[in-house]
C-alpha cells in the first residue's frame, strides 16, 4: 500500500468503509462500493494526512505525493483505456472533497477536468456528440474558474444568457455545439480579462490546481462555520478524491440523481428521490431545472415523468442496488448516481438524514427484520428528538407565512386568537375559544392565562425564562425572546413581520422552530402507539433507572401516566394554589393576625389540599407519589402593589393598607436565598402540619376508593442542617400517628429531603439519619453551587457560551465536575448511613439526556422530569444503561 494515495475501481480498492478517517466518508464508501463489485467509476483518493501536512507546512504538498498521483493516474488510464490530457480518447476526472463527517455543499468539487481545446475535439469525436463535448467543456471552465481561479460565476451567467438571447433558446438543452463554442470563447476571454492569464490548457496543471483548491476549501468561511456548529475538529482535514467522469449529460438516455433508500420524512420503506435527465450533478443542486420524481408513487401528484416510467430497467437496477447497499450498511442510505447512455453508475453513498418520525420507523423496522439488534435500534434514536413527536406539529407540506421569530422555548405547535392578557385568555377559554397568549414576558401571575391558552409567545426572555420553563412543564408550545415583535398594549395590537395584528386575529406558533406564523395551519397529531410504542417498550426492557414525572395537576398526572411515568417524583404543593379561591385561602392565612381567622384559613387550605392529593393518588393508583411541602417565600402569594392589590383587598373585604403592610414585613432583598422551604416550615410549622394531615387523610380515602395501597413520600425542601429535617420529621410523625389512631389503621409513609444546597450534600450522612430518600433538586443545587440566579443568568451565560468560557448551560445539562460532585458525594454519604436509601433527581436535568447518563453513573434509582419529557427520559435511561454496561439482559 502506498502512503498518500489509495486507488479504487474494477471490483477492488485499497481502502474500505472502515477508513473514513483517512479517506473521508466519500472516499471510504467509494472504496467499499468498489469492493462490493458495484458500478463505481474508478479513481483514487488522496488521504486526509495530505490536508494536515498542507496546513502544517504553509500550503506545501508532501514529498512523494506527486509520484503517487502520477502512478495512480497511469493505473486509471490503463483501467479506462483513456489518456489524461491526451488527444486520443481523453480521460476526464472529477476532483472531489470529503471529510470524515459529511459536510454537504461546504467544500468544493470540480467536474470534467482534463478538457482543453484539443481534448474537447477528441471527446466530440469519440462520443459522436459534439454538443455534449462542448457543453462539458464550458461546464468545466465555469466550475474551474469559480473553484480554482476564484472568479465570480455571474460573469459566466451573463455570457450564457446573451448567447441564449441571440439564438432565441430558452433552455440550456436547446443550445447546439456551435452555441457552446461561442460561450466557451466568451468564457476564455472573460478569464483573460479578469486574471490577465489564459485558462490553463495543461491537464496536469489543472489537476494540481483543483487538488490545491479542494484542500484550501477546508478553510473557507462556510466550512469554518459548519465545523463550529457541528463540533467538527479542524484537524480531521479533507480527503481529495479524483475519479474518472461518467456523463449524465449525454442526451435523453442519460441522467443524474439522488436516491434515499427510505422516505426520509416518513421512514416508509420505498425509494425516494429525484433525477434530472440529460444533466450533470451540479444541475440538481443549482436548482436551475426542477428535478423529476424517481418512482411512480412519488409522481402521483404533478405531471413530471418519473424515472420508473422513463427508464424502467435502470430504475429496477437502482432499486436493487439501493436495497443491497442498505442491507450492507444496515442503515438507510442516501445515494448519488448518474446514468450514462443507459448505464447506471454510483458516485456516493452515506447514511441518510431523516426526520425524528422516520428515524424511529426505520430503526424499528430494521430491528424487526433482524437487520440490526433492538439495542442498536435504541442507540440510533436521539432521545431529545422524541419530544417533537409528542406534540401536535404543523403538517409538513403547507405554506408557512413567517411573521416573527424567537427562541424555540417549548416544542409543539398551536393555533389561536391573539390575546394580550391572561384575563382575556381565561375569558376566551371559558367561552370555548382558543388563544395564543402574547406577553412582553410572563410572571407567576400569568399561570392561569398560560393554562387557558394554547401557546405562549413572549417578546423578552430566553429558554430558561419563566414562560419557557412553565410552558415546558405544561407541555404547551412557547416562543420566547421574539424581539422583533412589538406589542402596543394600549391599542391592543402587535406589529410582526410588517403587519399590524389585532387582538382576536389568528396566529400559529411553532415552538419547535421558534416561528410565529400567520393564520391557522393544519396539524398532525402525535402517534404514541405503533413504532413509537415498540421502541419505548424495548427501552423499558433495558433501562435500570425508573422514570417519574414532575406534576401536580390532574391533567399533568394523566399526561405523565400516558407517557409511561412510573410515579410522580415531584409534586410542588404551592402550585396547587394556582386558582383564585385557593389563592384567597392562602392570602387569608398570611394576613390573619392569628386566632380563629388563621385557623379558619388553614382548615380551608387543608380541605383543598386533601381533595387535590386524593385526586392525584387516584390517578397514580398506588405508584409512588413524592409530595414536596410548601417551598416558596410567602410574599410570592400576595398580590402585586397597584391595581392587583386593590382588587384583592376589595374581594377579601379588607383594607388595602393591611396587605401593603404585610407585604412590607415579608419583603426580602434576596428571596431566592430567603425564608422558603424548610425555613418557612420551621417558622410556621402549622402549615406543614396542615399539609401532612391532608396527605394522610387523602391516603386513607384513596386506599378505600381504589383498593390500592398508597405510600406517600413526603419531601422537605431546602434542608441544610440535619436538625431542620429532624424538626419537621418529628412533627409529621406526630400527625401520622394521630391520623392512624383516628382511622384505626396503619399508614406506611416515607419522609425524605431534597438535596439542593452544598451543605446538605456535605452533611448527607447525618441528614440521612432522618431521611428515607434523597431527591436531588439540581435547579437549586446549581444555583447554590455557582451562586447564580437561574432567572437572571441568561444574559451572561449566553456570553460565556459564545466566548467559549463554558460548553454547556449548567441549567440545561448538569455540571458534572462541580454540581455532579455534590450529587455523587451526597449519594455515597447517604448510602453509608442508610444503604437502602432511595435516590432520585427532580430538577429540570432529570429530562436532559446527557444529565440522565450522569445519573446512571451515580447509580440513582430514578429520574423525574416534566410529563412531556418522560419518553425522552425512558429512552435516554435505556441508552445510559447500555453505555454504562449496567444491563444484564443486553
Ligand atoms: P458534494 O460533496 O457537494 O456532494 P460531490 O463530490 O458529491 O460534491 O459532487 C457533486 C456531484 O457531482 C455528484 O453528486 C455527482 O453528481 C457529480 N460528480 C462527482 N464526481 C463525478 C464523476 N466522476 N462523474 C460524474 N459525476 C460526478
Ligand atoms: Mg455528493
Ligand atoms: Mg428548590
Amino acid at each position: 500500500m502506498t502512503n498518500w494515495v489509495y486507488s479504487f475501481g474494477g471490483g477492488k480498492a485499497e481502502g474500505s468503509a472502515r477508513d473514513r478517517d483517512k479517506l473521508g466518508g466519500k472516499g471510504a464508501n467509494l472504496a467499499e462500493m468498489a469492493r462490493l463489485g458495484l458500478p463505481v467509476p474508478p479513481g483514487f483518493t488522496v488521504a486526509t494526512d495530505v490536508c494536515r501536512h498542507f496546513y502544517a507546512n504553509a500550503n506545501a504538498l508532501p514529498d512523494g505525493l506527486e509520484r503517487e498521483v502520477t502512478q495512480a493516474l497511469e493505473t486509471l488510464e490503463r483501467q479506462t483505456g483513456r489518456e489524461f490530457g491526451g488527444a486520443g480518447k481523453p480521460l476526464l476526472v472529477s476532483v472531489r472533497s470529503g471529510s470524515r463527517e459529511s459536510m454537504p455543499g461546504m467544500l468544493d468539487t470540480v467536474l470534467n477536468l482534463g478538457l482543453n481545446d484539443k481534448s474537447v475535439e477528441a471527446l466530440a469525436k469519440a462520443s459522436g456528440d459534439a454538443t455534449f463535448a462542448y457543453d462539458s467543456y464550458r461546464r468545466f471552465i465555469q466550475m474551474y474558474a469559480g473553484v480554482v481561479l476564484g472568479l465570480d460565476h455571474s460573469v459566466f451567467e451573463d455570457i450564457i444568457d446573451s448567447v441564449k438571447q441571440e439564438s432565441g433558446a430558452t433552455r440550456d438543452g436547446e443550445l447546439t455545439a456551435d452555441h457552446w463554442r461561442t460561450v466557451i470563447d466568451g468564457y476564455k476571454a472573460a478569464v483573460i480579462d479578469e486574471l490577465d492569464e489564459e485558462f490553463p490548457q495543461d491537464a496536469t496543471e489543472q489537476l494540481w490546481g483543483a487538488i490545491r483548491a479542494v484542500l484550501k476549501s477546508w478553510m473557507n468561511p462556510r466550512a469554518l462555520t459548519f465545523r463550529a456548529l457541528h463540533n467538527i475538529p479542524e484537524g480531521w482535514g479533507t480527503a481529495v478524491t479524483v475519479q474518472s467522469m461518467v456523463f449524465g449529460n449525454r442526451g435523453e438516455g442519460s441522467a443524474t440523481g439522488v436516491v434515499f433508500t427510505r422516505d426520509p420524512a416518513s421512514g416508509e420503506d420505498c425509494l425516494y428521490g429525484e433525477f434530472l435527465p440529460n444533466a450533470q450533478g451540479e444541475d440538481i443542486v443549482a436548482g436551475l431545472r426542477t428535478p423529476h420524481p424517481l418512482s411512480k408513487a412519488q409522481a402521483s401528484s404533478g405531471d413530471a415523468v418519473s424515472m420508473e416510467d422513463a427508464m424502467p430497467v435502470t430504475f429496477q437496477e437502482l432499486k436493487d442496488v439501493a436495497k443491497r447497499l442498505e442491507n450492507h450498511y444496515r442503515e438507510m442510505q442516501d445515494i448519488e448516481f448518474t446514468i450514462e447512455a443507459g448505464k447506471l453508475w454510483l458516485l456516493q453513498t452515506r447514511d441518510g438524514k431523516r426526520s425524528a418520525r422516520a428515524a424511529i420507523r426505520i430503526a424499528v423496522s430494521m430491528a424487526e427484520k433482524g437487520l440490526i439488534s433492538k439495542t442498536e435500534a435504541l442507540r440510533r434514536i436521539d432521545p431529545a428528538s422524541l419530544e417533537q413527536l409528542l406534540h401536535p406539529a404543523i403538517s409538513p407540506d403547507v405554506e408557512r407565512i413567517v411573521i416573527g421569530r424567537g427562541l424555540p422555548a417549548s416544542p409543539g405547535a398551536a393555533t389561536g386568537e391573539i390575546v394580550f392578557t391572561s384575563e382575556e385568555a381565561v375569558e376566551a377559554h371559558g367561552a370555548g375559544r382558543k388563544t395564543i397568549l402574547v406577553r412582553p414576558e410572563t410572571s407567576p401571575e400569568d399561570i392561569h392565562g398560560m393554562h387557558a391558552s394554547e401557546g405562549i409567545l413572549t417578546i423578552h426572555g430566553g429558554t430558561t425564562s419563566h414562560a419557557a420553563v412553565v410552558a415546558r412543564g405544561m407541555g404547551k408550545p412557547c416562543i420566547s425572546g421574539a424581539g422583533a415583535v412589538r406589542i402596543n398594549a394600549e391599542k391592543g395590537t402587535m406589529l410582526a413581520g410588517g403587519r399590524t395584528l389585532h387582538a382576536g386575529e389568528v396566529i400559529t406558533i411553532d415552538g419547535t422552530k421558534g416561528e410565529v406564523l400567520l393564520g391557522a395551519l393544519p396539524m398532525v397529531q402525535p402517534e404514541l402507539s405503533g413504532d413509537f410504542g415498540k421502541l419505548m417498550e424495548w427501552a423499558d426492557g433495558i433501562r435500570r433507572m425508573k422514570v417519574r414525572a414532575n406534576a401536580e395537576t390532574p391533567e399533568d398526572a394523566l399526561t405523565a401516566r400516558e407517557f409511561g411515568a412510573e410515579g410522580l417524583g415531584l409534586c410542588r404543593t404551592e402550585r396547587m394554589f394556582n386558582d383564585d379561591e385557593k389563592l384567597r385561602a392562602v392570602r387569608e392565612f398570611i394576613l390573619a393576625d392569628g386566632g380563629a381567622a388563621r385557623d379558619g384559613a388553614l382548615a380551608d387550605m387543608q380541605a383543598m389540599q386533601e381533595a387535590d392529593f386524593l385526586e392525584l393518588f387516584e390517578i397514580m393508583r398506588g405508584m409512588p407519589v413524592t409530595i414536596r411541602l410548601f417551598d416558596p417565600p410567602l410574599h410570592e402569594f400576595l398580590p402585586r402593589p397597584g391595581r392587583e392589590m386593590e382588587h384583592a383587598a376589595e374581594a377579601m373585604g379588607i383594607d388595602v393598607e393591611r396587605i401593603r403592610q404585610r407585604a412590607e414585613e415579608l419583603h426580602e432583598i434576596n428571596p431566592m436565598l430567603g425564608n422558603r422551604g424548610v425555613r418557612l416550615a420551621i417558622c410556621y410549622p402549622e402549615v406543614i402540619e396542615m399539609q401532612a394531615r391532608a396527605i394522610f387523610e387523602a391516603v386513607m380515602k384513596a386506599g378505600e376508593k381504589t383498593g390500592k395501597k398508597v405510600v406517600p413520600e413526603i419531601m422537605v425542601p431546602l434542608v441544610a442542617y440535619e436538625r431542620e429535617l429532624k424538626f419537621i420529621k418529628d412533627r409529621i410523625d406526630v400527625i401520622a400517628k394521630a391520623v392512624m389512631e383516628k382511622w384505626g389503621t396503619e399508614i406506611q409513609y416515607l419522609v425524605g429531603t431534597m438535596i439542593e444546597l452544598p451543605r446538605a450534600a456535605i452533611r448527607a450522612d447525618k441528614i440521612a439519619e432522618s431521611a428515607d430518600f434523597f431527591s436531588f433538586g439540581t435547579n437549586d443545587l446549581t444555583q447554590s453551587t455557582f451562586g447564580i440566579s437561574r432567572d437572571d443568568a441568561g444574559l451572561y451565560l449566553n456570553e460565556y457560551l459564545r466566548k467559549g468560557v463554558i460548553d454547556r448551560d449548567p441549567f440545561i445539562t448538569i455540571d458534572v465536575e462541580g454540581v455532579g460532585e455534590f450529587v455523587q458525594m451526597a449519594a455515597e454519604r447517604g448510602q453509608r448511613t442508610r444503604p437502602d436509601i432511595t435516590l432520585g433527581i427532580c430538577g429540570e436535568h432529570g429530562g436532559d439526556p446527557a444529565s440522565i447518563h450522569f445519573c446512571e453513573t451515580v447509580g440513582l434509582h430514578y429520574v423525574s422530569c416534566s410529563p412531556y419529557r418522560v419518553p425522552v427520559a425512558r429512552l435516554a435511561a435505556a441508552q445510559a444503561t447500555l453505555a454504562n454496561g449496567t444491563d444484564e439482559r443486553a
